[in-house]
C-alpha cells in the first residue's frame, strides 16, 4: 500500500512515499480503507522526534475516517463496507482509570499514529472496539476533521474546568483545531466566548463558529480586553495551547476562582507563575490530554445534529503531505487540514 513515512525524526523532508506491507491483523482487530485523515500538532511533535518508541518506519495521522475493509474472526457487528471514525485514543478499558472514564491515564494509553501506525496511507487498523460508525450527514473529510480535537476541548471545559451557562470563556490559539472545537463547546454549554487569534481574517471565522468577542493578540493587550469586557471580573476558564508565547497574558486573563486548562506547549514548555496571585485569587491549573470514550461520543451525536460542525481548513491528497504539515507549522490554518490518499 501507499503511505508517507519516515524512517528517521527530522523536518518535514524526512516524510516519503513508500510502498509499505497492508496491516496484518489480529483476531480481534479490523483493517480500514482510509478515506481522510486529518493532521494534528502531535504528528509534528513525533516527525521530530519524541523519546517514546514508536513503530518505524513510522506512519503519523491520528484522525481515521474511512470503509471497513477486512475483519479478524473474532470481531462481530462490524461488517465490510461500514462507514466508520477510529478512535484516536485507545486504552484497556478495564483497568481502574478507564472504569473511571479517564482513558487517557490508562497505563496501556496510546494514541493512533503516535504509539501505532496511523492513517497517512491507503489502510490502517485498529481493534474491533476503537472503531465508531458514522453516518453520512458528514463527508469523510468532515468526519475526519473531528475525533482528536473535539474530545480533548470537551475534556478541558467540561470534564476538566466545569463549564457553566454565563461562564466568560477565553479560547487562545482560536484557529486550531482544539480552537474551534473549544469554540463551538463552549457556545453549547451557553458560555461567553473571546476567541483570541492572531489576525482579523482568523477572528472573522471565529466569529462565524458563535465566538462573541474578537480579540487580536498582534494589537491587542488580550488580559487587560478581558477586564474591559467583564466590568474588570476577568474570565472564568481560559483555554490555553499556545504554550509559553502567550501564558502570561492567558494568566492575567483569569478572574478570581478562574481555571486555566491546556492542553498544549506549541511555542515552548517552560512557564512562570507568580505563587501570591495562583493562591489569593483561587486560581486553578488544569491539564488535559485526550479524553474519554464518552467525551467522544458526545461530541460525535452533537455533530450528527448538527449542533456542532466540522471546520475544514483545507484538503491536500496524500503526497503532500509535507506542503500540508509545513502549512500547520506556518499556523496559516483556520480549521483542520486533511489528506486523502
Ligand atoms: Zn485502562
Amino acid at each position: 500500500m501507499r503511505a508517507m513515512a519516515f524512517s528517521q525524526p527530522g523536518g518535514v523532508e524526512v516524510l516519503q512515499l513508500m510502498d509499505l506491507p497492508r496491516p496484518n491483523l489480529a483476531d480481534d482487530e479490523v483493517l480500514v480503507e482510509v478515506k481522510a485523515c486529518a493532521l494534528n500538532h502531535l504528528d509534528l511533535w513525533v516527525r521530530r522526534g519524541l523519546p517514546t518508541p514508536i513503530p518505524m518506519p513510522h506512519i503519523g495521522g491520528c484522525e481515521v475516517a474511512g470503509l471497513v475493509a477486512e475483519v479478524g474472526p473474532r470481531v462481530q457487528g462490524i461488517s465490510p463496507g461500514q462507514r466508520v471514525l477510529i478512535s484516536p485514543g485507545q486504552s484497556c478499558l478495564v483497568c481502574d482509570w478507564c472504569s473511571q472514564g479517564l482513558d487517557s491515564c490508562c497505563e496501556q494509553y496510546r494514541i493512533h499514529g503516535y504509539q501505532t501506525q496511523g492513517g497517512f496511507a491507503e489502510y490502517t487498523k485498529a481493534r474491533a472496539v476503537d472503531l465508531l460508525p458514522i453516518s453520512e450527514a458528514w463527508s469523510f473529510v468532515e468526519w475526519a476533521a473531528v475525533p482528536l480535537t473535539f474530545v480533548t476541548a470537551w475534556n478541558m471545559l467540561h470534564d476538566k474546568a466545569r463549564v457553566q451557562p454565563n461562564d466568560t470563556v477565553v479560547v487562545f490559539g482560536a484557529s486550531s483545531g482544539v480552537g474551534v472545537a473549544a469554540i463551538q463547546i463552549a457556545k453549547l454549554a451557553g458560555a461567553r466566548v473571546f476567541a483570541v487569534a492572531g489576525s482579523e481574517a482568523k477572528l472573522r471565522q471565529a466569529e462565524t463558529l458563535g465566538a462573541d468577542v474578537l480579540l487580536n493578540y498582534q494589537t491587542q493587550e488580550i488580559a487587560k480586553e478581558v477586564r474591559a469586557h467583564t466590568q474588570g471580573r476577568g474570565a472564568d476558564i481560559v483555554v490555553e495551547h499556545v504554550g509559553a508565547a502567550l501564558w502570561p497574558q492567558a494568566l492575567r486573563c483569569l478572574g478570581k476562582n478562574g481555571r486555566l486548562v491546556t492542553c498544549g506547549a506549541t511555542t515552548g514548555s517552560k512557564v512562570d507563575i507568580d505563587l501570591r496571585f495562583f493562591f489569593t485569587q483561587q486560581h486553578a491549573i488544569l491539564g488535559a490530554y485526550m479524553g474519554s470514550r464518552h467525551a467522544l461520543r458526545q461530541c460525535l451525536r452533537l455533530i450528527e445534529q448538527r449542533r456542532m460542525r466540522p471546520v475544514i481548513d483545507s484538503v491536500f491528497p496524500l503526497e503532500q503531505l509535507p506542503e500540508a504539515q509545513k502549512r500547520m507549522e506556518d499556523r496559516a490554518m483556520f480549521g483542520k487540514i486533511v489528506v486523502t490518499p
